[in-house]
């Protein structure tokens, strides 16, 4: 039997081994046959790490971590972003790419489960220290990756201004220009619609599923979205095109209400173009006002999208948002919600959507920059976005089927896991 107290001293694995293996069904997890997949499944295949040494612009040498988890290929070839942020450490790395094989797997594109990055915080270095720091970042990392093996994409901290960097670097150090990086900037081979990817995908997949369990959608609903980073402003360019009013956004120093709706085009230029942060925005709008960054659960709201961080939304933000009458918590970040907050939504039938399936949007249109690069195409933007909306809402039908089929329609982490696990556990047993 699996004992999960091994990884005690690494928090964040930890939770994501939990999360999945406790709602495994008994049928799943008590069949013999998947007794040395546990096991198996628990241990990355490779684990690299490496210092990266630099100079910042007063020319003195930093020195930081660098890390890539290679989890497991048996769905194909390693597939996870690159974390730019002090935080990160290899429970963290392990955790998501723990998660990142069986999101993955939902997609029903051919990836494994990946992930990599550094402790580098990006955020406050000039354009030239970050470029530098991804050249070395890069001569370490390039003889691990390339199509056939690994591609990374970006995460935290990591947008297009670092994956430009990175992918010029890997094409100066391996000579080779395949695909090894997704997210890539349009001219350097990238596919429409990645940027928008992740946002949109929650979004979509918020869609289907109010539809289907409130025969609602997002018409005039009021809507709060955690961060303010890559997915939170695509979340909200799609919510508001569709109807709904995204009243309070955030970063990590402050949330911003906003009772008129937040607008998309303002936010994003303050954000994209000019790196400020989310408070400046009172700056420019009326009727706007600051609050702490963890306030934003207060704010009562029809939906939740929480795209900012891990466990950013506890058991304490779960009883706020439900007694103000959220009837959706769609994860657009990586396990924002803790354990216990996941089972006060499911526990309340609050539509509660696990991260693993309901940000896959950005891995899918990353998988498709993959075989548009292979192929030597150039997708329109629409017919991408209807590939996207098309995983999407598969995704939601896969594991709702397998929620209601386990007698328990609103545990779509049950929907998830058992689906996804049970998909990756058989390719594990063909591969032996
Ligand atoms: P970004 O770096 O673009 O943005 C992260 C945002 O979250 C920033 O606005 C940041 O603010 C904010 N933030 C960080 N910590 C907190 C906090 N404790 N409370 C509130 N806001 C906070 O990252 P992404 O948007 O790319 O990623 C966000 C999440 O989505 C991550 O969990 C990531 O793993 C996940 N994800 C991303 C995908 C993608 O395609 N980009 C794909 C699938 C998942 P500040 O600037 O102050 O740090």
């Amino acid at each position: 039997m699996l004992d999960l107290n091994k990884y005690r001293n690494e928090p964040e694995f930890h939770a994501a081994l939990e999360e999945m293996f406790s709602s495994l069904d008994p049928s799943v997890i008590n069949n013999p046959k998947y007794a040395p997949i546990l096991e198996k499944i628990t241990e990355p295949d490779k684990v690299i790490t490496f210092d990266v040494e630099w100079r910042d612009d007063n020319g003195n040498k930093q020195v930081n971590k660098g890390y890539r988890v290679q989890f497991n290929n048996v769905n194909g070839v390693y597939k996870g972003g690159l974390r730019f942020h002090p935080s990160v450490n290899l429970s963290i790395l392990k955790f998501l790419g723990f998660e990142q094989i069986f999101k993955n797997y939902l997609t029903t594109l051919p990836m494994g489960g990946a992930k990599g990055g550094s402790d580098f915080d990006p955020k406050g270095k000039s354009d030239a220290e970050v470029i530098r720091f991804c050249d070395v970042f890069m001569e370490k990392l390039y003889p691990y990756i390339g199509v056939d093996l690994d591609v990374p994409a970006g995460d935290i901290g990591v947008g297009a201004r670092e994956i430009r960097a990175l992918y010029l670097s890997y094409k100066k150090y391996s000579g080779k220009s395949d695909c090894s990086l997704t997210g890539k900037p349009l001219d350097l081979g990238g596919s429409l619609c990645r940027t928008e990817a992740t946002g949109y995908g929650v979004t979509y997949f918020a869609l289907q599923a109010l539809k289907t369990y409130k025969k609602t959608d997002l018409q005039g609903k009021r809507v709060i979205i955690s961060g303010s980073g890559n997915v939170a402003l695509y979340c909200l360019k799609k919510v508001t095109e569709l109807g709904g009013k995204v009243i309070a956004m955030s970063d990590s120093s402050n949330t911003i209400y906003v009772p008129d709706g937040i607008d998309f085009e303002t936010l994003r230029a303050l954000k994209e173009d000019r790196r400020e942060r989310i408070r400046e925005y009172k700056d420019i709008k009326e009727n706007v006002r600051v609050l702490p960054t963890k306030d934003i659960w207060k704010i009562p709201c029809d939906i939740a999208f929480p795209c900012a961080t891990q466990f950013e939304l506890d058991d304490g933000d779960a009883d706020r948002l439900i007694a103000n009458g959220c009837i959706g918590v769609f994860e657009g970040a990586n396990m924002p919600c803790t354990l216990g907050a996941a089972k006060k939504f499911i526990k309340e039938k609050v539509i509660y959507s696990p991260g693993k399936a309901s940000n896959a949007g950005g891995v899918a249109v990353s998988g498709l920059e993959i075989e548009q690069n292979k192929k030597g195409e150039r997708w329109s933007f629409d017919k991408v976005d209807k590939k996207l909306k098309g995983i999407m809402s598969n995704i939601f039908k896969n594991i709702y089927k397998t929620a209601k089929d386990l007698g328990d329609p609103y545990n779509l982490v049950k929907g998830a896991n058992n689906y996804a696990f049970i998909g990756i556990a058989e390719k594990m047993l063909e591969r032996k």
